[in-house]
């Protein structure tokens, strides 16, 4: 029997999560759903310095809105606890030793002075980027350069050390990524990378691998950023002996017009969000999110399983369910993907129109869109009249106002354009007319609008743009019976008549 899929999301609380992590969260849910796997989320905070408060429980909220909640982890709990790497320190210094043991790894005593001083030597010798690694590390302070005796003395002494990676010399470290397929690097290319801080800390790499291992993860799914300590992974899954999981780097999101990766600070710059929902920095800055934006988790969902993924034809739209059971990595490009403001608005206007107009009007009570107070009833002839032309709930409202609101005001436009000398004296026999229906709502509202304009001889344009004036105060909108007939008969006449006189003023 093959192993049970188990995946993670291991986002370091750095701070709030960018959509190209929601976008990798999202990929892990979709693989571990569609292989009947676990999703698991553990929070990597093993870097004090750039930890911020409130991170984590952003990333968890964030999740939860956007609908892909892990099985396991943290805030979720599980058998393979905790998921916060700070609360499992114990356990990662005895295998930082047992590389050591092993010669893997080694001791290294030099303070931060000794390193800036080797560093700023390389620089004048015209060397750009010093490295401790097989070659340098025998002109270091490290146990593969004094002796055991002062090693075991400096450690009973308590001299600070880290724990290195020891690097092996020109060896080619092959390994397969399921999207980008065979990689091949040579050690010479990397360092000795620090696996166990001053402190006693794991860095990232250490307290990654050996929680991917002992949490039993058999793939990883994280961003391309990742791909270049790749290499390392493996040595060090090598180096302890143990099976590594699958590898697929996911390709960056790049900013609308295709020049690089999509920054935390593009958003506000560029005018769209980039965060899943709002999140306001300990300096009070404010990083708008795609929740407060109006979208609806489903569009954004959409929108992101498509930046990088597709499904082998052109369907644009898929619910969750279909998307897991469309998954699969061998459809992720190794290529940048693209973001699209624009699109990303479509998705959302789709996702409205989808919906049926009690829902929209659920949603707009629940979003305090409108008074309490509003009849939910009316306010789904609302939706159902104004969905068409709306990208977000807000819209139903703001182009819809005039069904909650009193005109205040007059399109100008149309004021100036069609509202001719002879209007008043039409809207007059207009109003008759409609004060004649009995029954009024759409079809006789029609049927005694185009009997009037008979009778008068009159084409469309000579009354309906100044009926849809006094009615709504706008130039354009969905068709007058229907709003007419969700107004009233007394409200419609009643602006009708209010609005006559405010407009023969204004044109006076
Ligand atoms: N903590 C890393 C991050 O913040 C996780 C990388 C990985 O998935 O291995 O993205």
């Amino acid at each position: 029997m093959s192993k049970k899929v188990r995946v993670r999301f291991a986002p370091s609380p750095t701070g709030p999560l960018h959509m190209g992590g929601v976008r990798t969260a999202l990929y892990n849910y979709l693989f571990a759903k569609k292989n009947n796997g676990d999703f698991i989320l553990r929070i990597e905070d093993t870097d004090e310095k750039r930890f911020v408060p409130g991170a984590t429980e952003y990333i968890i909220n964030a999740l939860k809105w956007c609908g892909i909640e892990p099985n396991e982890g943290e805030s979720y709990g599980g058998e393979y606890g905790p998921y916060t790497q700070s609360q499992r320190l114990k356990m990662y210094a005895p295998y930082a030793q047992e590389l050591v043991d092993n010669g893997h790894a080694y001791y290294a005593f030099d303070t931060a002075d000794d390193l800036n001083v080797v560093r700023d030597q390389a620089k004048e010798m015209g060397l750009a980027n010093w490295q401790y690694n097989a070659i340098t590390r025998s002109s270091m302070k490290n146990s593969t350069t004094l002796s055991k005796e002062i090693v075991a003395e400096k450690i009973a002494n308590g001299d600070p050390y880290t724990v290195r990676m020891k690097m092996p010399r020109n060896q080619e470290v092959k390994f397969h990524d399921d999207i980008r397929g065979w990689i091949t690097v040579n050690t010479n290319n990397l360092d000795d990378k620090v696996l166990l801080k001053e402190t006693g800390m794991p860095t990232y790499h250490l307290a990654n691998i050996i929680d991917d291992h002992t949490m039993n993860i058999t793939h990883v799914i994280r961003g391309e950023e990742w791909l270049p300590s790749a290499p390392l992974h493996v040595l060090l899954y090598e180096a302890f002996g143990w099976e590594s999981p699958a590898f697929s780097h996911l390709p960056l999101i790049l900013r609308p017009d295709g020049k690089g990766k999509l920054s935390k600070r593009d958003g506000d710059k560029l005018g769209f969000p980039v965060f899943p929902i709002d999140w306001m920095s300990a300096e009070g800055e404010k990083y708008s999110g795609y929740k407060e934006g109006g979208y609806f988790p489903e569009a954004f969902i959409n929108m992101l399983a498509l930046l990088g993924w597709n499904p082998g034809d052109n369907q644009e739209l898929f619910s969750l369910d279909e998307l897991v059971n469309l998954f699969s990595l061998e459809r992720v490009g190794k290529s940048g993907a693209r973001f699209d403001p624009d699109k990303t608005k479509w998705f959302n206007q789709q996702y409205l129109r989808a919906k049926s107009d009690i829902a929209l009007a659920e949603l707009i009570i629940a979003d305090n869109l409108v008074p309490a107070d509003t009849d939910k009833n009316h306010l789904a002839i609302v939706c159902s009249l104004m969905k068409e032309r709306a990208t977000f709930l807000q819209d139903i409202i703001t182009d819809g106002d005039y069904f909650f609101n009193d005109i205040e005001s007059y399109d100008e436009k149309t004021l100036k354009k069609k509202w001719k000398e002879q209007t008043p004296a039409i809207m007059e026999d207009l109003i008759s007319t409609l004060e004649g229906i009995e029954d009024f709502n759409t079809a006789s509202i029609e049927a005694a609008f185009s009997a009037l304009l008979s009778e008068k001889e009159l084409g469309f344009g000579q009354v309906g743009p100044g009926f849809r004036l006094l009615v709504t105060g706008k130039g354009a909108g969905p068709s007058m019976f229907d709003i007419c007939s969700a107004l009233g008969k007394d409200k419609v006449l009643d602006r009708m008549k209010t609005g006559l006189v405010k407009i023969n003023a204004i044109k006076a």
